[in-house]
């Protein structure tokens, strides 16, 4: 072959689609592929859609999710309805053992799971740890379930005769979980829903998919017989299966509001029992007598924390009275000093965004702040990291001057963004903080016990802090929020965990004594 200009040019263009198909391939190849937790073993299901799984930090694809289609979904529930009433059979003390071991082993793979959030979320690791110890508490609540299903009895109801109340697993429990909390709030469920003799089947939220198949898998290695707990990955196409299948008896979700009242809607109409938790803004009061440098770390923390992806996260600052410029003074300079980058670099404070999509929605949200005349004191918008010039992220943000007719004040945002409110006084506060149509949590900072006293007592929020910012109600206490936050009658673990995932039986027992008394008409009554 004679030696051209034109056959280099093709040689090379021949190499450098071979280098690429190689590196693509090489790419695809470490591409995760994501399947579902069904009957104790890993499959992939009949589904032939799949979604993308993306490093945050990076902008790269890493893994593809199966999403379950309505055979999936029934293979996970046949799982469950198989193993239910043997697990409903087990004393709850095997039951409890179970979870000891499971909160044994979360221990043991604390840093794998972590890392594994970071991955797919983008939060930073000591974020992602500290969500997974909060999940492990609810299996140390789980853990005391022998005591918790203790039931009431009362000798002598009436003349020889007793009565007791137990509670009992309701059959196939069914969570649907949001992107956030990819471990956590799972763990808000299953634990609680388990231990209380029910099967469970959890749909994950389909972008950051990981963390709940290998919860699924630590339970298995803690004794959990298979199809007690199934995973089904998937979009709304698994979630509207669970919804009207008709041997799901519960459904809990976790996630926006417009989805969370459908799914509640959708769910009672099929007769089964709902708790549906939904989206949130949440305000912090700074009153002019609070310490105001324990505010402003407060204020820091909660509202950058995550990225601002927390539904407990605090995105309104509601400054009353002369308290608005001395805060605004150390927010600034606190807020120019915080670290972002990627959530596997340990001095990082805030992660990435979680997604492309979301990253673009928190930016247009900013770009309406500005539109609504709200006074953009620190623009995240142009962060661009060295190494990481495709990772979705978002600098903190801090807008002041807003107002209660304001798009970015109304909506929530869940990005990295805080609104500074101006309030004249305590009672104006108030009444912001009881006209969002969200209720989940509100904190105050004060040193007016008083004034403090009024607040928890006037709000409408489900969770309130006093000179704490994020009030997170521990495991054995109960999660949830009021008005628009949450549709249903139930908080999320806790005591009312334990009353969702059983129903009430009373029993009122005789043994005649060999005396017959003839049949009775009236109604029975104790003589
Ligand atoms: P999301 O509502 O988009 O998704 C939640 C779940 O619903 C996911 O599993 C998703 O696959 C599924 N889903 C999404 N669209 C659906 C549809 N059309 N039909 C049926 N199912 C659908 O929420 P997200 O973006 O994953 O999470 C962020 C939201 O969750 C925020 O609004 C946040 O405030 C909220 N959240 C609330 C709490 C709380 O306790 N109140 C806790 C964490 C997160």
């Amino acid at each position: 072959m004679r030696i051209s200009v034109r056959n280099i040019m093709v040689a090379e263009a021949t190499l450098i689609t071979v280098l690429q198909y190689g590196f693509l391939r090489k790419r695809w190849d470490m591409i995760k592929d994501i399947g579902h937790w069904i009957n104790g073993a890993m499959v992939s299901g009949q589904g032939e859609t799949l979604g993308p799984v993306f490093n945050p930090a990076t902008g790269e694809q890493t893994g593809m999710v199966r999403l379950a289609s309505e055979p999936d979904v029934n293979a996970a529930i046949a799982a469950a309805q198989d193993a239910f009433p043997a697990w409903a059979n087990t004393p709850p003390v095997i039951r409890a053992r179970v979870m000891f071991r499971f909160k044994a082993l979360i221990e043991d793979n604390m840093d794998r799971m972590a890392e594994m959030i970071t991955a797919e979320h983008g939060k930073v690791i000591s974020d992602s740890k500290g969500s997974i110890i909060r999940g492990m508490e609810v299996v140390e609540f789980a853990c005391g379930i022998p005591q918790l299903l203790k039931g009431e009895f009362t000798e002598n109801v009436g003349t020889d005769i007793d009565s007791w109340s137990v509670r009992q697993p309701l059959g196939i429990c069914t969570g649907i979980t949001p992107f956030n909390f990819p471990a956590m709030v799972p763990m808000w469920m299953f634990p609680i829903a388990i231990a209380c003799g029910n099967s469970f089947v959890l749909k994950p939220s389909e972008k950051d998919p990981s963390a709940a198949n290998f919860m699924a898998e630590l339970m298995q290695e803690a004794g959990l017989p298979d199809g007690v707990l199934n995973v089904v990955q998937g979009d709304k196409v698994a979630v509207n299966v669970l919804l009207r299948h008709p041997d799901v008896q519960s459904v809990s979700f976790v996630g926006s509001t417009p989805i969370a009242e459908y799914v509640y809607r959708t769910g009672t109409s099929t007769g089964k029992r709902v708790q549906a938790l939904g989206g949130a803004k949440n305000h912090m009061v700074v009153m002019p007598d609070a310490d105001l440098d324990q505010a402003t770390d407060a204020l820091m923390g909660a509202a950058y924390g995550s990225a601002g992806e927390r539904c407990m996260a605090v995105s309104v600052a509601v400054a009353v009275g002369a308290a608005a410029n001395p805060l605004l003074d150390r927010l600034i300079p606190a807020i120019e000093a915080l670290k972002v980058g990627p959530g596997t670099d340990p001095d990082a404070e805030m992660g990435p965004l979680v997604t492309q999509a979301h990253y673009q929605k928190v930016k247009r949200y900013i770009d309406l702040g500005i539109e609504e005349g709200a006074d953009l004191k620190i623009d995240g918008r142009d962060l661009v990291l060295q190494g990481y010039e495709n990772g979705y992220f978002v600098g903190p943000t801090l807008f002041d001057k807003v107002t209660p007719d304001m798009q970015i004040y109304k909506e929530e945002i869940f990005g990295p963004v805080l609104s500074v409110v101006r309030a004249p006084d305590f009672d104006s506060a108030i009444e912001i903080v009881n006209g969002h149509e969200y209720g989940n949590g509100s904190a105050i900072f004060t040193r007016d016990g008083n004034v403090a006293r009024e607040f928890t007592s006037r709000n409408l929020t489900g969770m309130v802090g006093v000179n704490v910012p994020i009030p997170v109600p521990m495991a054995f206490h109960s999660f949830g929020g009021w008005r628009r936050s949450l549709f249903g009658d139930t908080h999320m673990h806790g005591p009312e965990g334990v009353r969702f995932f059983t129903r009430l039986k009373t029993v009122t027992s005789r043994w005649p004594a060999g005396v017959r008394t003839g049949a009775e008409f009236v109604m029975p009554t104790v003589r």
